[in-house]
């Protein structure tokens, strides 16, 4: 599985998916550039969100915000005081972790013990073997449970207060070696601020301190009634918003995974006090199946409710996806009540209460907020489109079955040769096409080492012009998936691809 991940990070460079930033100068730790073909992706993984929450709901409008936010929006909304991981220092590698991800790893590392004895019984027992029962009476799975619910239950206590002391107890007691020096020599856990600052204007005294938005909420928080009043929205409504947030986060190296400037999709739906519990049951439904619409099949998804929610939300779940490193967050819903709302009313002394036109009543309403990394979205993708296939001739071919409507480039068009007006014809119908989808034009190598390449960005339609095509105006259509190939007429193209492609 790792050995997976590590192609799908080096077919992404290799195909201009993602680069690392700043190459040229030997990166920089967790930023990384889009190429021509990731750019792509990710504006129709946007588009895709877009149109489900913005487009098709009557309910739901859209903002752009400022990255820049007046300092005290951080104040008011906890992150100059709370936004902080544990931090821990490995002294003999020198490197620094997060004191709660190398616990929750141990905690991972018991389940796959679990999960591996199963599987060898399940192997050994064929048709017959019962796994709940197994899990009750083998004393070896018992051990393990035992030890990683104690484990779970310690440290869930740790992260409430949060106990720094007892987390690097924790990381002592279960003796947690650094996976780079091998050795135990921790330091004292601290916390650590993931918020970024610069300063603003040309004083540099302290007091023009703005911070770079840790995520994009505030700025929907803070123009909710402006967008209310403007749009006449009558509670319950939403505001979506996607944009960049930027998190000095301790734990790099995961790819795009975890990075320092990243984007969000948030959309935040305002509704009744009393109400909130409703609607969130129901975006926690509508979420997962515009997650599962795109047919990476349901088993790849599991909800993860908190046990243990932040002070502000009274319920809260992850969707996540299930990586080719284990099942990892893509989305957050959670149930945020009024917290934001009247935290910026304390802190900004304005009322920003809803008018109830009905019952002539003033309230500050519940949030329910939705928010799904495009970057964390985009993996997902890539990791579950990425396929080595063996073919029946012997070769392999790596493809990368994308849903057609997140496809960089729908349809490639590939005269046979360069000669006889091949070329010429080809572009004709790339120039008849591109107006409606991506199309694409190549003539360099042979047919088979283009449809190789096209696989390989997936692009889930090919068309190859050759003589026949200049006598009867017919094409051969290739699909991305099957490798079949049909004769069609080039006045079809259209109304076959635009139909799977469109988002
Ligand atoms: P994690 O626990 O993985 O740090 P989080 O719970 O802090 O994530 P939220 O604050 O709920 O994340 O942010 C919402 C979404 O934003 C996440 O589900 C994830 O998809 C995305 N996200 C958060 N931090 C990052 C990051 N550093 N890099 C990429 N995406 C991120």
């Amino acid at each position: 599985q790792e050995d997976v991940f590590k192609k799908i990070v080096s077919h992404c460079k290799e195909y201009g998916f993602v680069f690392p930033s700043s190459e040229i100068y030997d990166g920089l730790a967790a930023v990384y550039d889009y190429g021509q073909n990731g750019v792509e992706l990710k504006n129709n993984i946007k588009q895709y969100w877009w149109k489900s929450m913005v487009l098709l709901h009557d309910n739901i409008v859209g903002i752009d915000s400022a990255i820049f936010m007046h300092p005290t929006i951080w104040k008011a909304s906890g992150h100059v005081d709370a936004f902080n991981d544990p931090l821990i220092d490995n002294r003999d590698s020198k490197k620094r972790y997060r004191a709660d991800v190398l616990i929750e790893d141990q905690i991972a590392k018991y389940d796959e013990k679990i999960e591996k004895e199963i599987a060898k019984a399940r192997k050994r027992f064929g048709e017959s073997f019962d796994e709940a029962q197994f899990r009750a009476t083998n004393a070896r799975v018992i051990e393990h449970q035992q030890k990683r619910d104690a484990l779970h239950a310690r440290y869930t206590e740790a992260m409430q207060g949060p106990d720094l002391a007892e987390l690097k107890q924790i990381i002592i007691d279960e003796e947690i070696v650094d996976p780079i020096s091998g050795t135990k020599n921790w330091t004292d856990v601290r916390q650590f601020n993931l918020m970024f600052s610069t300063e603003m204007g040309s004083v540099a005294d302290g007091s023009n301190k703005v911070y770079l938005r840790p995520e994009t909420a505030q700025g929907i928080f803070v123009n909710y009634l402006n967008v209310q009043k403007t749009g006449r929205m009558k509670i319950p409504f939403g505001i979506a918003q996607i944009g960049k947030a930027f998190r000095n986060e301790i734990v790099a190296r995961q790819f795009i995974f975890r990075m320092r400037e990243f984007e969000q999709m948030e959309m935040q739906f305002f509704v009744q006090p009393g109400t909130e519990l409703e609607y969130f049951q129901k975006w926690k439904e509508l979420r997962m199946k515009w997650h599962q619409a795109l047919g990476f099949g349901a088993e790849n998804y599991r909800f993860h409710d908190h046990e243990k929610l932040a002070h502000y939300a009274n319920a809260a779940t992850d969707i996540e996806f299930h990586m080719p490193f284990g099942f990892k967050e893509v989305e957050g819903i959670h149930s945020r009540t009024n917290f934001d709302l009247s935290q910026h009313e304390k802190f900004s002394g304005r009322s920003i209460k809803y008018f109830d036109p009905q019952t002539k009543e003033s309230y500050t309403p519940y949030v329910i907020e939705t928010s799904i990394g495009v970057d964390r979205m985009f993996l997902s993708v890539m990791c579950h489109s990425y396929k080595e296939e063996q073919l029946e001739n012997g070769e392999t071919r790596v493809v990368l079955m994308l849903p057609p409507a997140l496809a960089p480039t729908k349809l490639a068009v590939l005269p046979l040769v360069k000669k006889d007006g091949l070329p010429e014809k080809a572009r004709e119908i790339v120039n008849n096409l591109k107006f409606h989808f991506n199309t694409s034009y190549d003539e360099k190598d042979t047919i088979g080492k283009r449809y190789r390449r096209q696989d390989a960005v997936g692009t889930p339609f090919c068309v190859t012009v050759d003589y026949d095509t200049l006598q009867d105006n017919t094409v051969t259509l290739r699909f991305r998936d099957t490798m079949e190939q049909e004769r069609v007429s080039i006045d079809q193209l259209l109304s076959i691809i635009e139909d799977k492609v469109s988002i």
